[in-house]
């Protein structure tokens, strides 16, 4: 008998996605233009206000974020070491330090209260992240900011859907970034965006995603030729249209494929009962989850023999994350060791992410529980 195999990520991108494409390719304007405008203002409507920009990144965008916010060398930005390395190098590239505070051992969530703890007198900026989907206190990281006048980033590449005590992501904080990179819940390959409660902060992100320029290709093409001057430095983080094209059709559907990512968690959750022993990072009350990313937690000594033992059966896995921290660059880069945030690198020795995605089926996540209820008990 064959043995089912289940991928660790399928897109479900398709016929929309390549149409979108088509149109594109059919006009004039390849990068930033008419398709970027259309998804920045649908992104923003969809997130419940606030003003989006179309980069090419959510690492470039939390770079951007921060450095529109005046942070940079000699200013310290608190985040969590329990997250993609993204989320820390994007304050580093800001000229930054980025310091750390532990987790929520049950969510793997920064803490509110090892935040507030960490602050010191070069702190300047916050920058939670809502790990596998799940919202971070925003309220909570809201009134500390305000307590100590910084400024508050959040990282939402894993976050587009999610709700937490009526807060959206964007709506509580000076900036939050997205991911559109090729696993997430909306992709286009590579992108992101910013969304900014403030215009003028998003004025300044779209002058300094295409270098400092005051006007873009599309505007030149429009109004005939005209001189542009460098206004500010920037970078070259700009969207371009078949980003946003392909992004577009996605948002059309996005009710549609919450409720399937919503569907497919229940059946991890049914299915995941029966599998002894096992823990998992909990949802708390008042949270909407945004269903990103299907994490269980192991013990320690177990964890990759279990993942090797589901590759044995067919079943791709990964791990989100081993604790930042102690990533050779930053423990050596900034006197880092273990030990230093016990909850992070709990989560980080004993997780394990299942294949997650809308295209899954119940026969494909019953094969997932299966094989973690043999990985996890091999002499059962
Ligand atoms: C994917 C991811 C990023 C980076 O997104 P890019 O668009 O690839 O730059 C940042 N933070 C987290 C938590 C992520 O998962």
């Amino acid at each position: 008998m064959a043995m089912r195999r289940v991928p660790f990520y399928l897109h479900d991108l398709g016929a929309p996605e390549v149409e979108a494409l088509a149109r594109v390719i059919e006009g004039p304007i390849l990068s930033t233009g008419a398709q970027v405008a259309d998804f920045e203002d649908r992104f923003a409507r969809y997130l419940g206000g606030g003003h989006a920009v179309g980069l090419t990144s959510c690492t470039g965008g939390l770079q951007l974020a921060l450095t529109a916010l005046g942070i940079g060398p000699g200013d310290e930005v608190i985040t969590t070491p329990q997250t993609f390395i993204a989320t820390a190098n994007a304050i580093v590239q800001a000229g930054a330090t980025p310091v750390f505070a532990d987790v929520e051992p049950e969510t793997g969530n920064l803490s509110v209260a090892a935040t507030a703890a960490a602050i010191g007198p070069r702190t300047r900026a916050i920058l939670p992240v809502h790990l596998y989907g799940q919202m971070v206190d925003m309220k909570g990281f809201r009134a500390l900011a305000d307590r100590h006048q910084l400024a508050l980033v959040e990282d939402s590449a894993h976050c587009v859907e999610g709700v937490r005590d009526g807060v959206r992501p964007g709506q509580l904080s000076d900036a939050a970034a997205f991911s559109f990179y090729a696993t997430k819940n909306l992709s286009c390959g590579e992108g992101g965006a910013v969304l900014a409660r403030d215009a003028e902060v998003a004025r300044k992100l779209k002058v300094m995603r295409s270098h400092g320029m005051d006007r873009v290709a599309a505007d030149r093409f429009k109004g005939g030729f005209s001189h542009w001057d460098m206004v500010q430095f920037g970078w070259k983080y700009n969207m371009n249209n078949l980003q946003a094209a392909m992004l577009l059709p996605q948002l059309e559907r996005i009710e549609a494929s919450t409720a399937r990512r919503a569907a497919v968690w229940g059946m991890y959750e049914t299915a995941l009962s029966g599998v002894p022993g096992l823990d998992g990072p909990r949802t708390l009350e008042g949270v909407t989850h945004a269903h990103h990313i299907r994490a269980v937690w192991v013990a320690p000594e177990a964890r990759d023999r279990v993942i090797k033992s589901l590759g044995d059966q067919g079943v791709d896995a990964a791990v989100h994350y081993r604790a930042v921290h102690l990533l050779s660059w930053f423990r050596e880069t900034y006197k880092l060791a273990e030990g230093a945030f016990p909850a992070a690198e709990a989560i980080g020795a004993r997780t394990i992410t299942l294949p997650f995605y809308q295209r899954l089926s119940g026969e494909d996540v019953e094969h997932v529980a299966g094989a973690l209820a043999r990985a996890v008990q091999p002499a059962g």
